[in-house]
């Protein structure tokens, strides 16, 4: 299995670089390289185990 690469645009209009990161770097935030501005990586497709939707309100 070759190892993914995830692109993801810098939010930052005045920067606007497209970041390569690593595919386990899903669900994090990453950090422009050239303006420093967080981003989030996108958790893709597929199957993402344990995400928000899964999550429940706890009543004992
Ligand atoms: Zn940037």
């Amino acid at each position: 299995m070759p190892p993914e690469t995830v692109r993801i645009l810098c939010p930052n209009l005045t920067c606007r670089k497209v970041l390569a990161v690593p595919g386990t770097a899903r669900g994090k935030t990453v950090r422009c390289r050239a303006c420093g501005t967080s981003i989030k990586v996108p958790a893709g497709r597929g199957h993402s185990p344990g995400n928000q939707a899964a999550e429940k309100p706890k009543d004992k």
